[in-house]
């Protein structure tokens, strides 16, 4: 009866930690990996035989840590010594460390030996991130068994000349995960690392060409989620199709089509309203009584021509009023004594208010 009694008791006790720590109410999340692995955290030894005093201590400085515990720095050597150390014969198997943030329980159990030790090591530092005091009988010396990364166990080792602060277990002074025979841990309530989160992007909504998508930040690690962002349009990603350009008669055009969505577009390009002279008048030389043509052509819409004359070298310019073709793109003259050396030019206008003049001609009579 009693002992249902007890079993019942036990089950409760781990329903309720179960609770707590999936309402997230884990007793700790008050550092990371990177700073209880910390130089400062780590301790040496003051004198030869303290190996499992001083790496007790460092097991209780992390776990401190880990619980927020502001005076984890206050656990020395010494402070460790007044309960869990007795002079001439060694670290007590089991503990109470009286720290700052309530009471530290500390147990110790044997580990089978050989490559059994492996797979419970691993199993303990899962649970144990402040790391627990591993006991080699062969060497016979403890370190600081911190954490096992990456298929590498990793420790602190209290002797002096044996790396400082976190080093492989290889390489520490003589302690072999297979040569352990037993190890110290804390039974008090597990305490947790605070994430390093690693942030990764998730699209929950893919942005179009014109409307906008949506995505949060998730922790692979611990799967915390970041509030989620919008994500701008992509605008579409567009490809020419054809094209007419614009000429001096008409409005030109180029259609593009979307690579994307498929949608298609056509842009007007307005008709060029300037004027381009594409054949300027030429000099001409005659004989007296024969027709003289004088033409200009050029780009443009709507075009008005008006041709001038000068007398006096193009120091002044006036209109032909009579003449054939005066308003017209080609000016008909006669050749005669009084027109040698007559200078023409026309200016070409549109509705647009463009004006262009056309280069100067001469009449020669031959
Ligand atoms: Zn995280
Ligand atoms: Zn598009």
């Amino acid at each position: 009866m009693t002992l249902v009694k007890k079993a019942a008791a036990g089950l409760l006790t781990v329903v309720l930690v179960l609770v707590l720590l999936s309402a997230g109410m884990v007793e700790s999340h008050a550092a990371t990996m990177d700073q209880i692995n910390d130089g400062d955290v780590f301790l040496k030894q003051s004198r030869s035989g303290y190996c499992t005093l001083t790496s007790a201590t460092m097991m209780l400085r992390r776990y401190a840590y880990l619980r927020g515990d502001e005076d984890w720095a206050s656990i020395t050597e010494g402070s460790t010594a007044d309960v869990a150390w007795l002079y001439g014969t060694g670290l007590f198997f089991t503990f109470q460390y009286p720290a700052s943030s309530g009471t530290i329980e500390v147990s110790s159990a044997s580990l089978p030996g050989d490559s059994e030790n492996i797979p419970i090591l691993v199993s303990l530092l899962e649970t144990h991130p402040e790391g627990i005091v591993l006991y080699d009988s062969y060497a016979p010396h403890a370190v600081l068994l911190t954490d096992y990364t990456d298929g590498t166990f990793y420790c602190a080792d209290p002797a002096g000349g044996y790396g400082s602060g976190r080093i492989p277990l290889s390489e520490s002074y003589a302690v072999r995960a297979d040569n352990a025979s037993c190890y110290w841990y804390v039974s008090s309530p597990a305490v947790q690392l605070e994430c390093s989160h690693k942030w990764q992007f998730v699209v929950d909504t893919q942005p179009g060409c014109e409307t906008s998508g949506t995505g949060h930040e998730v922790c692979s690690l611990c799967g915390e989620v970041k509030p989620e962002v919008t994500l701008e349009p992509t605008g579409h990603d567009l490809l020419m199709t054809e094209s007419h350009p614009a000429s001096y008669y008409a409005d030109g055009s180029r259609t593009y089509v979307c690579r994307t969505c498929g949608e298609s577009k056509t842009v007007t390009l307005p008709m060029r309203t300037g004027i381009r002279i594409t054949k300027q008048p030429v000099s001409q030389t005659a004989a007296i009584g024969q027709d003289v043509a004088f033409t200009v052509q050029a780009n443009g819409k709507d075009l008005r021509y008006q041709w001038y004359f000068s007398e006096d070298q193009g120091k002044t310019w006036e209109i032909f009023q009579v003449a054939n073709g005066s308003q017209n793109n080609t000016l008909q003259l006669v050749a005669s004594r009084q027109n040698n050396g007559l200078l023409v030019r026309c200016e070409i206008t549109n509705d647009q208010g463009a004006t262009r003049l056309t280069n100067t001609a001469e009449i020669k009579i031959a």
